[in-house]
This record gives structure tokens, sequence and C-alpha cells, in this order.
């Protein structure tokens, strides 16, 4: 049985693991990421990666980079949490190991995780929308990850959705990822339990009394005791989520979303309410198949296992 090895590299760790043909992890190792030193992460990634092959008789090491990778799927072109500036990863990687390695973006190894062993099995065409600090987006069309013409394909998250909107880190204003994102969902809590207290009673509780205390969980929390305040936060995040994934089927057409991220912990909370506002707002509605709204099923793990089955496919 062939193994690989598949290694997600975010902002604060570095999670390694021998993964089999299977897509099961047989075995694992962590890191901290040493964020300012392109040098150090580069030596973090090879030390997970001899633990692992050392217990291990492994053929290929795939790495899913929480930045822009390139056409090449060498390089690393720009990171909004690491020190990579045109970072020659694959490089850098393969001289340290000794093993073939490919370099993929962390979202696209995700949705490719998803898409070969989780929520999106036995579809063809499948659009990954992960759900956290912003949008992270991954696609799949016939079978084939679908990465652009430079490798910087799939950014759902800074589609925009409202003209002059809220601002984003990108730099531009009104991007999806500020409407529908775990953050959103936050602030919007924030906003309602600021507007109208009393309609956020337990959700106030939890936060310890102020709205700049509300975090996820307590929202999720909240929402599953019947907290208004909390539950209107969801109700928002469903509708744009709703509307960036009915502009996405315009385009795209594909057979299944996968929502996953943060806030997929809570999809029975939003996604019925996605479905039906998806629905509503398709163009062609009444005279199409309508796509799959799931949740997605590999959790933290999807984008270590997608690296890894990319690595073993190079
Ligand atoms: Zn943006």
């Amino acid at each position: 049985m062939a193994l690989t090895i598949g290694v997600d590299i975010g902002g604060t760790k570095i999670a390694s693991g021998v993964v089999a043909e299977d897509g099961r992890i047989l075995d694992r190792a962590l890191r901290p990421t040493p964020a300012d030193s392109p040098e150090l992460v580069a030596d973090a990634i090879a030390d997970a990666v001899a633990e692992l092959a050392a217990r291990h008789a492994v053929e290929a090491v795939g790495l899913g980079a929480a930045g822009f990778v390139d056409e090449t799927r060498s390089n690393v072109r720009f990171a909004p949490n690491l020190a990579w500036r045109e970072e020659p990863l694959r490089k850098k990687v393969t001289e340290l190991v000794g093993l073939p390695v490919v370099v993929e973006n962390d979202a696209n190894a995700t949705a490719w995780g998803e898409y070969r062993f989780g929520a999106g099995r036995g579809e063809s065409h499948v659009v990954c929308v992960a759900l956290g600090t912003g949008i992270g987006g991954g696609i799949v069309l016939g079978g084939d990850l679908y990465r652009g013409r430079w490798g910087m394909g799939a950014e759902l998250g800074h589609m925009q959705v409202v003209p002059e909107g809220l601002p984003c880190g990108c730099g531009n204003h009104g991007c999806w990822e500020q409407y529908a994102s775990g953050n959103a969902l936050v602030r919007q809590a924030r906003i309602n339990a600021a507007a109208d207290p009393s309609a956020a009673a337990r959700l106030l509780d939890l936060a310890g009394g102020a709205p700049d205390g509300i975090v996820g969980q307590h929202v999720t929390a909240a929402a599953r005791e019947g907290d208004a305040a909390a539950l209107a936060a969801f109700e928002f995040v469903a509708g744009w989520l709703a509307q960036g994934l009915a502009d996405l089927a315009a385009v795209l057409d594909p057979g299944c979303f996968i929502i996953g991220g943060g806030v997929s912990g809570a999809a029975d909370l939003f996604l019925d309410r996605v479905r039906d506002d998806y629905a509503a707002r398709l163009t062609g509605r009444g005279h199409r198949p309508l796509a799959g709204i799931r949740a997605a099923e590999l959790g933290p793990a999807a984008g270590m296992v997608g690296a890894a089955d990319l690595a073993r496919l190079r």
C-alpha cells in the first residue's frame, strides 16, 4: 500500500500525517509554526517529515500552504500570516527531505480531501467553502482541481457582494467573507446584542455581560438554547452564504457545495435555511436540479489528507 505524508502548514501550527490510499490517517506529527522565518518553517516541516518517515515507508510529501501558490505548484507567492514572499517552498523542502514534494494552496487541499474521501465522494463537480476567519474556497471540476491560469483561482471569499461594503483584509470593500464567515457570525451577534440586549440575554450571559466578549462558541451555544440574537446572527450568515452559493452556481453549476471550517460544526443550526434561500435565489430555479449543500465530513484533517493524496497522484 502506497503511503504519503500530508502537511497542513497554518499560521500557528504545522500538522503532518501519514495517509493511506483510502484516506485513513495512520500516524501524526505536530510542530509549532515559526511564522517569522521561511527557513525555520522549512526546517520544521522537514523535521516532522523525518519523524514520520522513520516509522513508515512513504513515497512522497504533499504540502498544503496557507498562501498563494503559483501555477507550477512550487513557489508560494505570498502568505498573509507567514513570512513567505516568492518562497521556493518545493525546492527547499525537497532538498531537506529527499522525497518528491508537491505544494498546494491549503483550501485547495481541503477541497480535494473532501472530494476524494469526505462529503464530496461520488461527485465530479464540487465547490468547497470553508467558513472561518475568512472564507476559504476550493473547486473541483470534472474530477480535476481547478487552480486558474496562475494558481490563484478559487479565492471565493473575495467576491464583492456589497458595493462600498465592510472593509476586508485584502484591501477591498464588501467581500463575501465579511458577511458569511465565522468572523461575520460573531460580528453580527455582537451588533444584535448591542442593539437589543433583552433579546440576547443568554448570549450576553455566556459572554460575561458585554457584546465585545462574544466569541463563536457563545453564538452557537446560545442559538441552541433559543437565544433570539444568536439565531438572528446565524440567519444573517445563512442568507449571505446562500446568495454567494447561488452566484457560484450561476457560473460553475456544481453537483454539490461542501460547507467546512469551524462554523460547519453548527451546520444543523443554519444549513436548512441556506438550502431554502439558495433555492429561492438560484437563476433558472424550478427548471434545474438543485446542488446538494452538505456539511464537511473530515474536519480539520481534510487539508492534510488532501495534500497527501495530491502527492500520491502527482
Ligand atoms: Zn477581500
